[in-house]
């Protein structure tokens, strides 16, 4: 009975109202995550052994809390993994993982739940159910066969084998770039030698090294320091310094073999094409779109080929102009890669007399927020006001979001700052699920992080423009969790959107970084409260698309590398492809146009592929991206604060879930399919 009592204290399983992040402690890991597997798992052996007739209150519904209870718990979990990871925590985590991951394999083999699905499918009450409900049947069978429901029993076994080593392959590979990044410190004596850095992150750096005991300026890999030291420094020796330690990150050139990701590399991609394979595709690729919006691997290659050679006369131009431009003006005559992005903002600050760094002095944090939610409020017609909660950081922020009447809609986290121990990058997850318990509703709430310059000597933070772009995105998505009307967990929000949907609404987002009138109104200069002056925003306008070629070729070049890494290639195989270097090598020929240094190991850190869910997906981003354009220029028809237009995509796509299919969602919001146009035009890759 004591572990019983003991669990009754665990703030992992106060499912009461939102995460009780001033108490949970790692040690409360592991009897919480044991505890929620095992109700879960006694909710399905009940499904299973009921003999009534198949209906949704007999065979979805019993285990519906229980599943809601474990996604929250260990979504907890994952989450703090991810922003405030500690030896601890990141102990703890791992600990349960392949617990969480052996239970999510072994029940979609349950044969009796299986059976149970496939009787509601295909008995009377199903024709009773609405949209979302079928939906959430439809995917259910889907995955079980995906989860290998459908094999023999020594397919099963080695099949959730896989699944389990893949688990922990993906941990890894995060781990690995991680330490690898916090481990790489460099030291620069003199304020001489970062000539041209802004100096608020020279400030930054020299706080960094104050607080290490040092003199001196503590330079980092994290995006905060890394990225305006490659964009700004003029010494190029320090520029090549960091480049090198980026682009060898974790790797067989890296700091340390004990972080190398080539042998998890190699194992991952031999594990998902024998995971493939078990459940009868060809390859990995194959196996990934049967849950996307995309038919088939030959789709998305002429997609992405055909964008790509829509790019390529602009991109190669972009490269040509910045040589020569580097060669004549910088005197660099072996232009090379640690030189694009200096040469890049150099060119930019002489085109268009702007500079990311001066833009960002008249975008303060506290305005910036109140811009985004006024979009957000005028064209979805909601209010958006800070609440209270326990949280994860002194610095995270907790808002609540209200419909006309006062009727609360969501709630969300905001955590802004970069921080050791918080993964790099920025993104939405989703920490409660919208839906209908048997006496309420359960209200949605989402995390927002991002990893942004925080505010330095009591100063407000300032966000460059790019990251006010992010800051849009993130919200995109914390949007498509937040305002979805779908009363079950499962196809509410995100849930069961195909994944190369789900960035529609982050990526229509950012267009609204792009107009006056919303980003006049988020700007005051930090020295003189002074808006952001109509000649400067007319300056940045004019730079949007400068690079975009050289920009869509990147993105084609690591979509195309994941398909083809997915599909073409063969590990161990018959040696068209020896490696998967060889794979990204080829791809490089075919569509890059900056060559890349021979020690460039950008792969063994490309966590979207390895440690995330991008995985023969990455071509995602520039297929929704296609909608999003296109969403964007009916609002550009018809007001792009046009509350009646927001109002038609929030009830059309936003709400929807993934109750009905992401180019059903489309059509109905666009009324046609999805065209190119847009997206060229505000890529400004239209023949003049
Ligand atoms: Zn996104």
């Amino acid at each position: 009975m004591s572990a019983d009592r003991a669990n009754d204290d665990n703030p992992l399983l106060d499912f009461s109202g939102l995460p009780r992040f001033d108490r949970i402690r790692s040690g409360d890991i592991a009897p919480a995550i044991d505890a929620l597997l095992a109700a879960a798992r006694a909710s399905v052996d009940a499904v299973g052994r009921d003999t009534r007739p198949e209906t949704w209150e007999s065979v979805v519904e019993p285990t519906e809390t229980a599943f809601d209870h474990l996604d929250r718990g260990w979504g907890v979990v994952r989450h703090l993994n991810a922003v405030v990871n500690t030896p601890d925590l990141r102990d703890a985590y791992n600990a349960v993982l392949p617990r969480v991951t052996a239970f999510y394999t072994d029940i979609a083999q349950d044969p009796r739940w299986f059976a149970r699905f496939r009787g509601l499918a295909d008995g009377p009450a199903y024709a009773g159910l609405d949209a979302a409900r079928r939906s959430v049947v439809d995917n259910a069978l889907r995955d079980f066969r995906l989860g290998g429901a459908g094999l023999p029993d020594a397919g099963k076994a080695r099949f959730k084998a896989v699944q389990e080593e893949l688990a922990m392959l993906s941990a890894r590979f995060d781990d690995n770039v991680l330490d690898a990044e916090n481990s790489w410190t460099h030291y620069v004596p003199h304020e001489a030698d970062l000539a041209g850095v802004p100096a608020d992150v020279v400030a930054a750096a020299r706080a960094a090294a104050k607080a290490d005991g040092r003199t001196g300026y503590k330079l980092t890999l994290r995006y905060p320091c890394y990225m305006p030291v490659i964009q700004h420094a003029d010494n190029r020796a320090l520029r090549q310094l960091l480049h090198r330690a980026a682009a060898t990150l974790a790797s067989d050139l890296g700091a340390s073999p004990a972080w190398d990701n080539t042998p998890v590399i190699t194992r991952t991609l031999e594990l998902r094409r024998e995971e493939a394979r078990l459940l009868g595709y060809a390859n990995f690729a194959e196996l990934s779109l049967v849950s996307k919006m995309a038919r088939t691997t030959g789709e998305v290659l002429a997609f992405l080929r055909d964008l790509a050679q829509r790019a390529r006369p602009f991109a190669e131009r972009d490269y040509a102009e910045l040589a020569a431009f580097a060669r004549d003006d910088l005197a660099i005559a072996d232009f090379s890669a640690w030189d694009v992005a200096y040469a890049m903002e150099r060119q930019k600050a002489r085109r268009f007399a702007f500079s990311e760094q001066e833009a960002k002095q008249y975008f303060p944090e506290d305005r910036v927020l109140a811009g985004l939610f006024r979009v957000v409020e005028t064209i979805y017609g909601v209010a958006i006001s800070r609440g209270n909660a326990a949280t994860w950081h002194p610095s995270v922020r907790f808002f609540e979001m209200r419909d006309k009447a006062g009727a609360l809609i969501g709630q969300f986290y905001l955590d802004l700052y970069a921080r050791e121990g918080k993964q790099s990058g920025a993104w939405m997850d989703d920490a409660i699920n919208r839906r209908h318990t048997q006496d309420r509703l359960q209200h949605p709430v989402a995390y927002l992080t991002c990893n942004f310059s925080g505010p330095l000597d009591g100063d407000a933070a300032h966000f460059t423009h790019r990251e006010v772009i992010t800051l849009f995105h993130e919200f995109g998505h914390g949007l498509h969790q937040l305002l979805t009307r779908i009363d079950v967990a499962g196809v509410s929000g995100l849930q069961g959107v195909e994944w190369d949907a789900v960035e529609l609404p982050s990526q229509f987002m950012e267009n609204y970084c792009w107009e006056w009138d919303v980003l006049v109104h988020m700007t005051a200069h930090a020295q003189t409260g002074a808006p952001l002056p109509r000649a400067l925003f007319d300056r940045m306008l004019a730079s949007r698309n400068f690079g975009s070629g050289m920009a869509m070729v990147r993105q084609i070049e690591l979509a195309l590398f994941d398909m083809l890494l997915h599909s073409a290639y063969v590990p161990g195989g018959d040696g068209s492809h020896p490696s998967p270097q060889a794979v990204l090598d080829a791809v490089r020929r075919e569509v890059a146009v900056v060559p890349h240094p021979p020690y460039d190991r950008f792969m063994h850190a490309f966590g979207h592929i390895f440690a995330d869910s991008y995985a023969a997906g990455y071509y995602s981003y520039k297929w929704a991206e296609v909608m999003s354009a296109d969403v964007y220029s009916l609002f550009e028809e018809r007001g792009v604060m046009s509350p009646e237009i927001g109002g038609r995509f929030r009830d059309e796509v936003l709400a929807r879930g993934g109750s009905r299919p992401a180019f059903e969602s489309f059509v109905a919001f666009r009324g046609r399919p999805p065209q190119l146009d847009a997206l060229l035009r505000h890529n400004g890759m239209v023949a003049t």
